[in-house]
């Protein structure tokens, strides 16, 4: 068992230890979360673990990123839990910024990434990802990692903030670690405590769609991507009472454009809701 890591509330006091620490010629892998953590977040910590010297972790709830009628003030909070988890691991600096420390009196910069932030979450949470975007730019700026880890489950995320990145000259190195699930294929998510009984016994209707029509496409039972997003809304509809499909979509992993037949790196994506609960998920096809 380790130790509890070190917590710092304030921007100034983190930089001036992660100065102190790159002079030393320490090497730092960061994983930014909103808290709430369970073994996906693990998962990345792990994974920086073995990046880099020192592992820094920031728990946020970003309340730029949410819409109006979204859940920030409902979005599950418990600090104390978090670095009993973070303990187990070796994190060296956990980031818990307030929201006055991250957003000054007259606060008016955005950082927008155009295009991949348009379809899928983008076009259903307008303004989601610039709130993504200008926090992970703050964050990079304050912690300054030579690596920064990112989960493949928020698959939109992860293409934005490399774009940035490339865009931006940030310099660092982008990370991803695959989707951590339940025994029962549920991707782990900090919302899923929201779901009632029955909707938790019929949410990995989503994963199980998913990974039903990868296998129909790689019997060549399905030959186009439009097939692909019918099956997979139907098997949802046929299994399930209380899913609401927001999208399921067929896209190049690489540009996010639509695809009309299946490129080299084709992702299915789907947004379905239980209840007020918005889960996200994707499958690689090709
Ligand atoms: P969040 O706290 O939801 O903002 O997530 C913080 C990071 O954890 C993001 O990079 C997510 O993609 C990643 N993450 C969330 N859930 C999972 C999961 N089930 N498996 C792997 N990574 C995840």
């Amino acid at each position: 068992m380790n130790s509890f890591p070190k917590v710092i509330k304030n921007k100034k006091i983190s930089r001036n230890w992660i100065l102190q620490n790159k002079f030393r010629g320490k090497t730092i892998a960061f994983v930014p979360t909103m808290g709430y953590l369970h073994k996906g977040h693990l998962a990345l910590v792990e994974k920086a673990n073995k990046l880099a010297d020192l592992t820094v972790v920031s728990i946020y709830v970003n309340p730029t990123q949410f819409g109006p009628n979204e859940d920030f003030q409902e979005y599950p909070r418990n600090l104390d839990q978090d670095l009993e988890k973070l303990a187990t691991f070796n994190v060296d600096l956990v980031f818990t910024p307030s929201d006055k420390e991250m957003y000054s009196e007259g606060f008016v910069t955005t950082i927008h990434v155009d295009k991949l932030t348009a379809p899928l979450c983008g076009a259903r949470r307008p303004g989601h990802f610039d709130g993504v975007t200008t926090i992970v730019s703050k964050l990079f700026n304050i912690i300054n990692p030579d690596f920064a880890v990112f989960g493949e489950k928020d698959f939109q995320q992860l293409a934005v903030i490399k774009r940035m990145v490339k865009d931006l000259d940030f310099n660092l190195k982008i990370e991803s670690c695959p989707t951590i699930r339940e025994s029962d294929g549920l991707a782990l998510s900090s919302r899923n405590q929201y779901l009632t009984g029955k909707q938790r016994k019929e949410a990995p209707v989503i994963v199980k769609a998913l990974r039903r029509v990868k296998e129909l496409v790689a019997q060549k039972q399905i030959t186009t991507p439009s097939e692909v997003e019918t099956r997979a809304k139907n098997i949802i509809k046929q299994n399930s009472n209380c899913a609401k499909i927001d999208y399921i979509q067929c896209l190049s992993a690489d540009n996010l454009h639509e695809v009309n037949n299946f490129e080299n790196s084709t992702v299915l994506a789907a947004a379905v809701f239980f209840g007020k609960t918005r889960l996200i998920d994707n499958i690689k096809l090709t």
